[in-house]
């Protein structure tokens, strides 16, 4: 009881800190953490968890990774930032190196995922005006209703997200938006010959977990090949073996003209995005009309090329792909009233819940943190579940436990 009472006066003082001097552009589960190993995160009284969010789909080899640390510490010790003023030994080795990984003639590195984003955006404007020959200024790109795609001036222009863009404008035009998983819409707007590409999330992340119909990435593909539009697949949280494949996109073997991946490309230990795409569209791009100070910096190179490393050596897309089939089956099983639907691939999943009550999704989070496992709702009344990538059986089963006695509270 005493423990309770002073665990709970702990954890509220660093709320409190972060409340004072903090902005609030958060609402995070009352729980304050200080450690992170493997599954598990560990709160400020000790406390294990297991994480179900993995940083929204960064931590996808588990918390500070020994081989992601070391080669942290053994690159931070040596040389962290040269800027793209001068060469460094590691980008040349980490640009071959991701191209070779994924298939495509060249990479620009940047930070964020949003940067990675409007690098793409970017990018698909340029070859629109110099290879597709697209009037000057009249690009238009196809983006998807429910996207998110980040939170830049540029990248809420075309969110249908009020909370992402209520009095944030004005905005700038040159896109144009499309239900998602509708190909007949998508064939619709690809009408207009200024359409130079088609940004899309092979499964909306944000907005639920939304899964396509299959078929839909291989219509966009011919689609976009048959109009000659750029087709672009942010993979910034389906990558890198979060829904039991490399990426979602190879759920149906497509193969996206720009690939934008982030979020695990560091294993959660830096930002680290980057932007992929062959020499016709990235060569459009020349010295001084895009970049960033820590694009490339040779300690996200090193991470990188670890972590990428570690998604293969522990075959964490097998893993994904099959605890994600026994995370949705089991906890189908529960028959619980309160859960209207589990969707999902491997280990990217969401459950909505069908409750009288709007905060019941909310409760439920909390009810799962005190049992023990942290999850966050999104769009009030769905709940992701993402673990770390290495989970076991035997750690899925017990999340479903907790997820089974959480549920009864309700
Ligand atoms: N794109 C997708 C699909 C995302 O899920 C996110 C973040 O959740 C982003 C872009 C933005 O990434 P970042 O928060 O690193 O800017």
């Amino acid at each position: 009881m005493h423990a309770t009472i002073n665990s709970s006066a702990n954890t509220q003082q660093y709320i409190d800190l972060e409340e004072r001097y903090g902005a609030h552009n958060y609402h995070p589960l009352p729980v304050v953490l200080d450690r992170g190993e493997g599954v598990f995160v560990y709160d400020v009284d000790g406390k294990r968890y297991y994480d179900f969010l993995s940083g929204y789909s960064a931590v996808n080899q588990g918390h500070c990774h020994p081989k992601i640390i070391a080669s942290l510490v053994a690159q931070a010790t040596k040389l962290t930032l040269t800027s793209r003023a001068f060469h460094s030994d590691l980008l040349g080795k980490y640009e071959q190196f991701v191209t070779a990984y994924f298939g495509y003639d060249k990479v620009l590195p940047m930070n964020t995922g949003v940067e990675a984003v409007e690098t793409a955006l970017k990018l698909a404007r340029k070859w629109a005006y110099e290879v597709k020959s697209i009037d000057h200024n009249k690009a238009v790109i196809v983006v998807c209703d429910g996207n998110f795609h980040g939170r830049t001036t540029g990248v809420i222009t075309f969110s249908s997200d009020p909370s992402a863009k209520d009095n944030f404008g004005p905005f700038s035009g040159g896109y144009s938006v499309v239900p998602y998983n509708d190909i007949n819409a998508l064939s619709k707007a690809f009408q207009n010959k200024n359409v130079a590409a088609f940004l899309f999330e092979p499964m909306q992340g944000e907005a639920g977990v939304l899964v396509p119909d299959e078929g839909y990435l291989t219509a966009i593909r011919n689609l976009c090949t048959k109009y000659n539009v750029l087709m672009i697949a942010d993979e910034i949280q389906t990558g890198l073996a979060r829904t039991g494949k490399m990426l979602a996109c190879d759920h149906e073997d497509v193969r996206p003209d720009i690939l934008i991946l982030g979020k695990a490309l560091s294993g959660g230990v830096l930002p680290v995005s980057a932007v992929l795409a062959d020499d016709e569209i990235m060569l459009t791009i020349k010295p001084g009309e895009h970049g960033s100070t820590y694009g490339g910096n040779p300690l996200a190179c090193a991470v990188a090329i670890t972590a990428l490393q570690v998604l293969k050596d522990e075959n964490l897309v097998a893993n994904a792909a099959a605890m994600g089939e026994l995370l949705r089956s089991e906890i189908r099983k529960l028959n619980s009233p309160f859960i209207a639907l589990v969707r999902g691939k491997g280990l990217l999943n969401a459950i909505v819940i069908k409750h009288s009550n709007p905060e019941a999704a909310w409760d439920l989070c909390l009810t799962l943190k005190e049992n023990g496992l942290l999850a966050k709702p999104t769009h009030g009344d769905k709940i992701r579940f993402a673990p770390p990538l290495l989970i076991t059986k035997e750690q899925v089963l017990e999340c479903v436990a907790i997820i089974d006695n959480s549920l009864q509270s309700l």
